[in-house]
């Protein structure tokens, strides 16, 4: 099996591929974006695919936005795409709370407007967005007068995080019963031309090391996005395809739900990296299939129309 893996799909290969899936789940920033620059080709192949009657749906780790704001800006960039398509992580968090732990209470949270706007929508109460001003001092912070209804802490990115929300948490998560949640991991965001900022993986470190306790993860490699998809649209695993473009939590989370996996090279990961996790083994991130762009699954995607 592992020799078989990470084949570049061209030709022909790429025209049976194509013929064998009915559903593609792509990750978005790196594959089909960079900052706020499309993947060039990447629009007309999803509106492509969706022409020729495939499914899309747009996964991905950022909590930045709502389902409704992705969608805008997958519009923007020229993308036909809906809201319900969208799972992004300030969505799933807001699933996660009121679907899979049936969530009473509040919550405090490290993040921004879009994670306050979709547990707003899944009727979440909560605190803490916007920024935090230095008030008193170490005696002061540690004893915060906490709201007792606070059940639940989540971190996501948050431009406002600051020492005073660090300590909040701290507060509420020595409370073994106080859930602790985090949107993704990932340590950095990439942006145009190489460059990048700290990522929300940074702030949940941070929170796990004061609070001496790992956060429940809701983004990719864990396979909660996935499940979401699977149990609001379902679908036909043998007939799915994960599109991303880092190997330790796109293709991860593919290797993991049991569906086929194709690394696209316009983001994080190199082809050296798929090739080296090959030979040490690590074959749950070693994508069945990769590309340069995923522009170049076009051409054999309109022959299958004739
Ligand atoms: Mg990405």
């Amino acid at each position: 099996m592992a020799a078989s893996k990470c084949s570049r799909l061209s030709g022909e290969l790429s025209r049976r591929f194509l013929a064998s899936v009915d559903t593609v789940l792509f990750d978005c920033d790196g594959v089909l974006w960079r900052g706020d620059e499309a993947v060039p080709g990447a629009p007309e192949l999803i509106n492509e695919l969706k022409r020729q009657g495939k499914r899309v749906f747009y996964l991905t780790n950022n909590s930045t936005k709502t389902r409704v704001m992705y969608a805008d800006k997958l519009g923007r960039l020229g993308f036909r795409a809906a809201a319900e398509e969208v799972f992004g992580t300030a969505y799933c968090t807001a699933v996660y709370l009121r679907d899979i732990v049936q969530f009473r209470g509040k919550v405090y949270l490290i993040g921004g407007r879009a994670l306050s706007q979709e547990l707003e929508g899944a009727g979440i109460p909560h605190l803490g967005p916007g920024p935090d001003p230095v008030t008193g001092g170490f005696s002061d912070w540690a004893g915060v007068a906490k709201d007792p209804d606070v059940k639940a802490v989540v971190v996501g990115f948050d431009e406002h995080f600051s020492y005073m929300k660090l300590n909040w948490a701290l507060q509420y998560l020595q409370d073994p019963s106080c859930l602790f949640i985090a949107t993704n991991t990932d340590t950095r965001l990439p942006l145009e031309g190489g460059r990048a900022v700290p990522g929300t993986g940074c702030l949940v470190r941070s929170v796990e090391t004061a609070a001496h306790r790992k956060a429940q993860v809701i983004g990719k490699p864990s396979s909660f996005i996935y499940d979401c998809v699977v149990k609001e649209c379902g679908l036909e695993p043998s007939r799915t395809v994960m599109v991303g473009d880092r190997l330790d939590t796109d293709i991860q989370m593919g290797s993991t739900c049991g569906i086929r996996t194709l690394l696209t090279l316009t983001g994080f990961s190199s082809l050296e990296d798929a090739k080296s996790h090959q030979e040490n083994g690590s074959y749950s991130m070693v994508p069945d299939y990769y590309v340069d762009s995923v522009a170049d699954l076009l051409p054999a995607l309109s022959e299958q129309d004739h």
